[in-house]
């Protein structure tokens, strides 16, 4: 089977793991601070604050931003559950803004049309949540104005799009954003195992995440001495969680963070050579802006109508380990029970109804690609042939 998705560790990788193994700290030593400095340097973000999944970045990226019961949280329905749930852990409503049907992104005028209607409403939510599918950067600019606008905070989900930019600047400087996320998840542009990250450029928001991914604990002098000054007190002064990145897993970010530039332009050439590959074809590739280069950490198509399922069927027949990102969230049972309907955001599912990710990483070789282009218009051409 050829994954649709893959990590590359090489010896250097690896060596930088032994490292730390044979280290005195396994954890909570020097590789974390290290490797926040350098992710904070790569995106051109003043601060990053490293912790054990992307799902808690997101959760502590809500808190942060004052998300709590009664709050409203927006977000894209073509993500995983990971971008919605982390409004519920807050105790706060999730809703979903419609996509653009060309990238599966959240949809600019559909926001705005949300926008006003929650303006006049008295239902504006605190936070969105735009997801940079795919690796494609949202319109960001367009989506930091409406947000202004109307006095709601961003958070970026750019769990996709390490190594993306937008108009010739880096996902993660956080322009238009309060918090940008990142996973480095083994199916994700760089890997740690398990791993997430915020960045902000907000020193007081990374201060208090950095307490709140270890119990709310702060050894920060003024907090500790309105107690007493004895050097072995700490403050617990909020209530948070063990969402803390092991040394172990720091050291491979590092690593792999150094080899990030080289991930993306493998990326980027292989998607040239699938679009080069399927154009004139009724294989479609998602639209790309020209305002962004994209990370391409998924390679998407759209097959025709009406016969995504049976395309599926025969792909992963032919060993091709494809894949479907994402149906649209609130079609989960769990939030249909919530009171999610289909028909919700016709857009999404639409867009849901006929996409197929196919497999993109850096270890996919020329022959596998020709494989798997192959077998994709063959796929599309048996499946359509026997529909008809
Ligand atoms: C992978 C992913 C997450 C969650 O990442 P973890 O590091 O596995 O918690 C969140 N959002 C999106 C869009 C993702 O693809």
């Amino acid at each position: 089977m050829i994954p649709y998705s893959c990590q590359d560790l090489n010896e250097d990788d690896i060596r930088s793991v032994l490292r730390v193994l044979r280290s005195d700290f396994l954890t909570q030593g020097a590789e974390v601070p290290a490797f926040e400095k350098a992710l904070a340097a790569s995106c051109n973000a003043a601060e990053a604050v490293a912790v054990n999944s992307a799902t808690s970045a997101l959760h502590l990226a809500c808190l942060l931003l004052g998300v709590g019961p009664g709050d409203r949280v927006w977000t894209s329905p073509i993500s995983f559950v990971a971008s919605a749930n982390c409004a519920l852990y807050c105790g706060a409503d999730v809703d979903f803004v419609d996509v653009d049907p060309r990238s599966g992104n959240m949809s600019v005028e559909a926001l705005a049309d949300q926008l006003v209607q929650a303006h006049q409403k008295g239902t504006l939510p605190k936070v969105i949540i735009p997801v940079h599918y795919a690796g494609q950067p949202c319109d960001m600019r367009a989506i930091g104005k409406l947000a202004q606008r109307y006095g709601v905070r961003v958070i970026e989900d750019a769990s996709h799009a390490l190594g993306a930019t937008l108009e010739g600047c880096p996902v993660g400087d956080c322009q238009f954003s309060d918090i940008t996320v990142f996973s480095f998840h083994p199916v994700k542009m760089i890997t740690t195992g398990e791993g997430g990250a915020l960045v902000t450029n907000d020193s007081v928001l990374a201060e208090r995440a950095r307490a709140l991914r270890t119990h709310g604990i702060t050894r920060a002098p003024e907090r500790v001495d309105d107690i007493d000054q004895e050097p072995w007190r700490y403050a617990q002064v909020e209530l948070g969680f063990n969402y803390r990145m092991t040394d172990i897993q720091a050291a491979l970010g590092q690593s792999q963070l150094g080899r990030l530039d080289d991930f993306v332009l493998t990326r980027r050439q292989l998607a040239g050579q699938y679009i080069d590959a399927f154009r004139d074809t009724p294989v479609q590739t998602l639209w790309q802006s020209p305002d962004s280069n994209s990370s391409w950490h998924l390679m998407v198509v759209q097959v025709s109508q009406g016969i995504r399922s049976e395309v599926f069927r025969l792909l992963r027949a032919a060993n091709i380990g494809v894949n479907v990102h994402y149906m649209p969230i609130y079609l989960q049972p769990y939030y249909r029970q919530l009171g999610f309907n289909e028909g919700y955001c016709p857009a999404a599912e639409a867009f849901y109804r006929q996409v197929i990710s196919i497999p993109l990483h850096v270890r996919l070789t020329p022959g596998d690609q020709r494989q798997v282009v192959e077998a994709v218009i063959s796929s599309e051409a048996s499946a359509a042939g026997s529909s008809n």
